[in-house]
């Protein structure tokens, strides 16, 4: 561990990425199989593997009450040092190195002692599992020096903060087993797993890597297009020629990822998390397709034949029971992908076969077909996005009938068209007391959108959430503040809202250079993390495409299209 912190604090203290590579590229050569498989989980500043189903959930209060225990501190200097930092991991550095009795043995601390204490306490639940948690802190950070517990405390909490980014571990691990860094980033894919990808890298075994039942992968996005026309002109920029694009109403639900082996069925959301229990009443359907598969597809809340607000369905994610809600707000599953049948893998079919197997299953009853047609011409794309619209569907999703399944990309193979481009994903940078019956919460908050590696503000919301949305949040606020500024406070990125709005404007009040017109929060985006939200290029995308479409077709071709010149 003590090995790992060094690289880590040096990484930190570089911001070539190259020179990060390298850093890492030495460090894991010079580890065992076992060691490698930790080591790069934890530099993905995860406690377990993406996908692996476990969860440490060591509260921030654990830690904290561990940390003050093992320094002797008080809470007060506790508070004293996060304030200085807004990390608690440097808290926890500053504070063991006060710390007045150094233990005069400590047992070494070696990677497989700290994943054998992180599988004991991720094991841990309901009563009683508080105190094993905390129990477990209090041994690592005993055994810990300052640098370990710095980086431990990091990893527990999920935030790194060293600018590594998974696609820098893959050049890394590229470089320091001499494969192609395309064969690592596609195994990695495949099994979600980089740990593992590192082991089988140095064994030259990469192309065993396969996509295995139980063990999700990331989806594959859609890029944003503006209007029908963008969607053409993008595939006819990339030198495709298709004579249509697949074209299917965009759903606005949870995305699903389904793993059936012909007994066992899991359910795994966007964040690779399982939601199984999550909706009993599709259990059934999905079990009757038979076969071993993997699906993808929306799951919506849907009354009616029609699908009710995104809302209804949030309400029914913050339950661990959802029993009581399954009648008032019930659900359905719309698949529109099939990823593996029966032992074969089909990711890399055209999705035209892929989407032929899948009707090949017998979908029914809560788990049915996405509605698709085909479009020749953006004339007929305008007209399918407004009959998608009066299904109470969001607009529409684009795909290349050639398209392979590329997980976790974002790219021009599928497209996706909205009534609403006036939303935007941002991060919450800065929360502030509200003012009435608000003065006590944290309910104004300051959001950044993406440029490069920073984050630029464009724009403060005061409105859109719920009270018990707004109580969450203020706690989460006040638990994470890096700066207390009095009525204002700096707080993490970590929290990302997606925002309505009624148009861009070009702004000097806020980094970006823009501003937001009438920003209202539409929903906390749970399944996303900072690195996925909308980027500065996006905004001018926005900006410069504004009052142009909104899902329709150019000015141009409308006109065209009703017989005007
Ligand atoms: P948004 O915020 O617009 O929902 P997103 O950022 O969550 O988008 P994107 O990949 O950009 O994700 O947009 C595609 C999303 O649309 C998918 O993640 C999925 O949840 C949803 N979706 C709904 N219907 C479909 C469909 N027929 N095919 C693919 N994705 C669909």
């Amino acid at each position: 561990m003590r090995r790992l912190a060094e690289v880590l604090e040096a990484i930190s203290g570089t911001t070539s990425k190259i020179a990060k590579r390298d850093l890492v590229a030495d460090y894991l050569k010079t580890l065992t199989d076992e060691e490698l498989r930790i080591a790069c989980t934890y530099l993905t500043g995860s406690p377990f593997p993406a996908g692996d189903g476990r969860a440490l959930n060591v509260g921030w209060s654990a830690i904290v009450e561990a940390l003050l225990d093992v320094s002797g501190a008080t809470g007060e200097a506790l508070d004293q040092v996060y304030l200085r930092h807004g990390d608690l991991g440097a808290a926890a550095y500053d504070l063991l190195h006060q710390r007045r009795h150094a233990p005069l043995f400590r047992t070494p601390m070696t990677l497989p002692a700290v994943d054998a204490a992180f599988t004991r306490m991720a094991g841990a639940t309901g009563k009683g599992s508080r105190q094993v948690k905390i129990d477990g802190m209090r041994t690592l950070l005993s055994d810990a020096d300052p640098l370990e517990a710095k980086y431990l405390v990091r990893i527990i909490t999920s935030d790194l903060r060293v600018g590594l980014k998974e696609g820098l571990l893959e050049e890394a691990i590229a470089k320091a087993f001499d494969v192609p860094v395309t064969t690592v980033r596609r195994a990695n894919m495949l099994v979600s797993d980089i740990g593992m990808v590192a082991v089988m890298a140095r064994h030259g075994n990469l192309d065993q890597a396969t996509l295995t039942l139980f063990r999700p992968f990331h989806f594959m996005l859609a890029e944003t297009v503006f209007t029908p026309e963008e969607a053409f002109a993008l595939t006819r920029a990339d030198g495709d020629r298709p004579e249509s694009l697949l074209v299917e109403d965009k759903y606005d639900g949870i995305r699903a990822q389904v793993h059936h082996d012909g007994t066992r069925l899991a359910i795994y959301s966007r964040t690779l998390d399982e939601i199984t229990p999550s909706f009993p009443e599709l259990h059934g359907d999905l079990r009757a397709l038979g076969h071993r598969y993997i699906l993808d597809g929306e799951i919506i809340a849907w009354k009616d034949e029609r699908a009710i607000p995104f809302s209804a369905l949030q309400q029914r994610l913050r339950r661990k029971d959802p029993s009581d809600l399954v009648g008032t707000v019930p659900v359905v599953m719309f698949a529109f992908d099939l990823l593996y049948l029966d032992g074969e893998v089909l990711m890399d079919r055209p999705l035209l076969e892929r989407q032929k197997a899948l009707r090949g299953l017998p979908l029914g009853g809560a788990v049915q077909s996405a509605m698709w047609t085909v479009a020749d011409n953006p004339e007929q794309l305008a007209s399918q996005f407004r009959e998608a619209r009066d299904r109470g569907n969001e607009g529409l999703v684009i795909k290349r009938p050639t398209s392979r399944y590329q997980p976790g990309r974002r790219g021009r193979q599928w497209m996706k068209l909205k009534e609403e481009l006036a939303t935007l994903d941002v991060v919450v940078v800065a929360a502030e007391h509200g003012h009435g019956k608000r003065a006590s919460v944290l309910s104004d908050v300051t959001f950044a959108v993406r440029n490069g590696d920073a984050l630029v503000t464009i724009g403060k919301a005061y409105s859109g959430l719920t009270d018990v949305e707004i109580l969450e949040l203020t706690r989460w606020f006040q638990q994470h503040t890096t700066k207390d500024l009095g009525r204002v406070k700096i707080v993490e990125p970590n929290i990302v809202l997606e925002v309505a709005f009624d148009a861009v404007t070009r702004s000097d009040r806020h980094e970006s250079g823009y501003a937001l017109r009438f920003p209202r929060i539409k929903r906390i985006r749970d399944d996303k993390t900072a690195d996925e939200i909308n980027t500065l290029d996006d905004v001018k995308r926005i900006f410069e495409h504004q009052g142009e479409s909104r899902g329709g077709l150019s000015p141009k071709l409308a006109k065209s299209a009703k017989g005007e010149r």
